[in-house]
């Protein structure tokens, strides 16, 4: 995995309940009374919950048995972590992994003004300062090009340079923009496998802009662009989203 498992993983959690499970950002945290214990699924990782009789099988890291079933960890890649925050330590939402953290983008604090603070005199480019993280959580390389375009704005504009009021815009876009990938199930899941282990399943998310370039913007017509920024693809209606 990315960091090493706790070698005394085994003995810390013996016995323990589960009280709570929730997420920051990509982060998945099985709360515990004394600690969390802190799953990252990487770019390969999945969690399923299989019988207790299933055999493990290659790439399987992590069992978590409970009283009737396993949670299992499996990751080719192996770019996942499984990590332990002890409660002692403080709050988890302190640990280094999650304190950089921007908010979630349904948390009632994500408004345009929250990015225009965030934004204030950055000059990286506003698809970069979405992606990042920093200032909300939850928008990657799709999402971040679809919201700018629901937004109008060009992805290309210097963070800082974005109003107050296109800012409002964009909050309200990068909020649509996950809302309707939700409703659809999500976007690249590929290789998605269920919880219970159903393999196959696919949603392609109605893209407006993503992996669209030289087709014709939905809106005006004019050919979708692709660029590239911080290594990643953007894609954008030149004539739709403004300077
Ligand atoms: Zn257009």
């Amino acid at each position: 995995m990315r960091w090493p498992i706790p070698a005394d993983l085994p003995a810390l959690l013996a016995d323990r309940p589960v009280l709570a499970t929730d997420r920051r950002g990509k982060y998945l945290l099985l709360r515990f009374e004394h600690g969390v214990q802190i799953v990252h699924l990487g770019m390969s990782g999945s969690l399923r919950r299989v019988s207790m009789d299933e055999a493990p099988r290659k790439h399987d890291h992590v069992d978590w048995v409970f009283d009737h079933a396993i949670l299992r960890l499996h990751d080719p890649r192996r770019f996942g972590a499984v990590l332990w925050h002890p409660a002692a330590t403080g709050p988890v939402e302190a640990h280094p992994l999650l304190a950089g953290l921007g908010i979630e983008p349904f948390d009632p604090r994500f408004d345009g003004k929250w990015l225009h603070d965030h934004f204030r005199g950055k000059r990286v480019a506003i698809k970069q300062a979405l992606l990042a993280g920093h200032a909300v959580v939850g928008v990657g390389n799709i999402y971040a090009s679809e919201s700018l375009f629901r937004a109008g704005i060009d992805p290309r504009l210097p963070a800082g340079k974005v109003s107050r009021p296109r800012c409002d815009r964009l909050a309200e876009a990068v909020r649509a923009t996950l809302a309707d990938a939700l409703a659809s199930g999500g976007s690249t899941l590929r290789d998605y496998v269920g919880a219970t282990g159903e393999p196959g399943a696919y949603f392609a998310i109605h893209a407006a802009v993503y992996e669209r370039a030289g087709q014709p913007c939905r809106i005006c017509g004019s050919p979708i662009r692709r660029i590239v920024q911080g290594q990643r693809a953007t894609y954008f209606c030149p004539h739709c989203q403004k300077r």
